[in-house]
């Protein structure tokens, strides 16, 4: 099941099959296009589950 994150500041989104992968994708823009420091905690709570669809 694949996880979504969107940016509150930008419109920047990261879609990853893991936690750990959209973690580590969200940290990376949050560090580099806002300087921010999201905790894994504070990112997974924003995290909206998202359904692929499959063909
Ligand atoms: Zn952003």
């Amino acid at each position: 099941m694949a996880k979504e994150v969107a940016c509150s500041v930008c419109s920047f989104r990261v879609r990853a099959d893991s936690d750990d992968e959209l973690v580590a994708h969200f940290k990376q823009h949050a560090h580099e296009m806002h300087k921010n420091e999201p905790s894994r905690e504070q990112i997974l709570a924003m995290a909206k589950t998202v359904q692929i669809a499959t063909a």
